[in-house]
């Protein structure tokens, strides 16, 4: 458990990047096809009930949502995508903001990419990885609801994905994870901690990020 990240806290939605807080210090954003289990992940990872809506509000859910850690660290959940039935021109405006936020966005350093391991890896997650590996972003994926399954047929996928995303560029890192289980906490954390450059206490800055 890692009470860095207990703490938290709603900062700001936008619809698009001229909405986004300051492009300084370091964000890390979480992305993931609907009912994927972002929200529960991100709540888990906060150790907050309610942080990251789990339930789809129609309005919000496709807006960027900004949540600060510190005065230099944010976590960012990225608008669901999958809905087949929303109309296109809500599907083209979600496009042009997340297009906007993951090429434009200098303090981005990594992404979570949030999977339901039954599901893995769709079209919206080979576009996330496509997208990433253009902004030479880094990639760590959750392979959520894992307590779905058995234990061996969730490590046969998590090999299975590891080697299906091996050589696109920095190779993502992946992982199994449960919400529901409260499995994978500590991993995902390490990788959070890495990428926000904090020390393994996980509450001690590292000078190294500053406004840029
Ligand atoms: P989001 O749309 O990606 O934010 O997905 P949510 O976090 O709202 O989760 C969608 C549904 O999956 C909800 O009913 C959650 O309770 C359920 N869910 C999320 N994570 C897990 C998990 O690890 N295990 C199980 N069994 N269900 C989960």
């Amino acid at each position: 458990m890692n009470p860095f990240y207990h703490r938290a806290r709603f900062l700001t939605s936008a619809s698009n990047i001229s909405q986004a807080p300051p492009d300084e210090g370091a964000e890390v954003a979480f992305a993931g096809r609907s009912n994927a289990g972002k929200s529960s992940a991100i709540n888990l990872l906060c150790q907050q009930k309610n942080l990251a809506r789990t339930s789809r509000t129609p309005g919000r859910t496709q807006l960027i949502n900004f949540f600060s850690l510190d005065d230099q660290r944010r976590i960012v959940d990225l608008p669901g995508y999958g809905y087949a039935k929303v109309a296109d021109t809500v599907k083209k405006r979600w496009q042009e903001s997340m297009a906007g936020y993951l090429e434009k966005r200098r303090c981005l350093r990594g992404i979570i990419l949030v999977v339901d391991i039954r599901h893995a890896l769709k079209e919206f997650d080979l576009q996330m990885l496509e997208w990433s590996l253009h902004r030479d972003l880094q990639v760590h994926i959750l392979l959520t609801k894992a307590d779905k399954l058995k234990k061996g047929a969730a490590a046969g996928i998590l090999l299975r994905i590891r080697r299906e995303t091996a050589g696109s560029g920095d190779s993502p890192t992946v992982q199994i994870f449960s919400a529901l289980k409260r499995q994978g906490i500590g991993e995902a954390h390490d990788c959070l901690d890495t990428w926000f450059e904090l020390k393994s206490s996980g509450q001690k800055k590292d000078p190294g990020i500053q406004g840029e």
